[in-house]
């Protein structure tokens, strides 16, 4: 597979850094890193990025020596992993109130950000924002409503009844996105509630019981009532907004007769790649965000064009 998107198809994945899992497991170690000057700690605001106030490029990286007593007042915090330099841990501070939180920089929505950053540190900040997403939405057991707690570094919470003892693992929902081709046009569509002009390839949820490769064929029927033939994988991306993992597919129709759900999609159409590549990128008509597979599935599509 060739990508020829301007950024990876896996922008916010792991890259250069390690997640370190044989390190969860070690308490000593976990704590000691909580207050070894060379830790760097990432900052979750009310699902927010803490960014530096002069650069807002940059992730705003703290030294976890100086600002130790945030561990004690976090809502979770969260081994990210080691590279050669230091440990990385995020920690969730958004029961602290917002003017303490702007005097350590700037909490900014990852989803504005994440295309400027560079891609390690976009996918540190993505790992971050969808642990302290989970965490916070795992803080009563689902089978006994006790509280639970967090352990294995924050991989993992065990509800603090004995009885009951039950263990939750951080969540992700799968979806499909899907590149529909028919001959040399390929399927865009939006939804009433984004961004004027914006249009993207169709995706859903994966349902309970389905394969991969049914949702998409599902997804793609319900949406524009159109068959599909041939569906053949294509990348993943992890999507933490809020807790997604987009599993890219190309798949082929059978006919090129749209019937739109319209209250599934407020347009469709097919595109030829010259539409594409002449792309006002306005209000008019705009693509997908650049670092999204979305975006990759249709410049992997211009670039077997040219
Ligand atoms: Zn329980």
């Amino acid at each position: 597979m060739i990508h020829s998107s301007e950024l990876p198809v896996n922008f916010y994945t792991t890259g250069s850094w390690d997640r370190a899992v044989e390190k969860r497991g070690d308490i000593e170690w976990f704590h000691a890193s909580l207050r070894n000057p060379s830790t760097q700690i990432h900052v979750v605001w009310q699902g927010r990025t803490l960014v530096r106030h002069e650069d807002h490029a940059v992730l705003n990286i703290l030294n976890a020596a100086t600002y130790s007593d945030l561990f004690d007042v976090a809502r979770s915090v969260v081994l990210l992993g080691c590279d050669e330099e230091a440990a990385h841990i995020a920690i969730d501070i958004s029961a602290q109130p917002e003017s303490f939180v702007t005097s350590l920089g700037d909490a900014v929505d990852l989803r504005a950000i994440g295309p400027l950053l560079p891609p390690r540190e976009a996918s540190l900040s993505a790992l971050a924002r969808g642990m302290a997403y989970w965490h916070e939405r795992h803080t009563f057991c689902g089978v006994c409503g006790t509280p639970t707690v967090s352990e294995q570094a924050g991989y993992q919470r065990r509800c603090t009844n004995a009885s009951c003892n039950a263990v939750f693992f951080p969540r992700i929902d799968p979806a499909v996105i899907m590149r529909v081709e028919y001959g040399d046009r390929i399927l865009l569509g939006r939804q009433a509630s984004w961004a004027p002009g914006m249009h993207s390839v169709l995706a859903g949820f994966v349902e309970p019981g389905e394969s991969l490769e049914d949702t998409v064929r599902r997804e793609v029927h319900e949406e524009v009532g159109l068959p599909i033939g041939e569906v053949r994988y294509f990348g993943s991306q992890p999507w933490p907004f809020p807790s997604s993992l987009m599993v890219g597919f190309v798949a082929i129709a059978l006919d090129d007769t749209l019937n739109l759900n319209r209250e599934e999609i407020d347009s469709a159409a097919w595109f030829t790649r010259e539409q594409l590549i002449n792309s006002p990128e306005d209000e008019t008509f705009k693509l997908s965000r650049k670092d999204s597979i979305s975006r990759a599935l249709v410049n992997d599509w211009i670039a077997q064009g040219r």
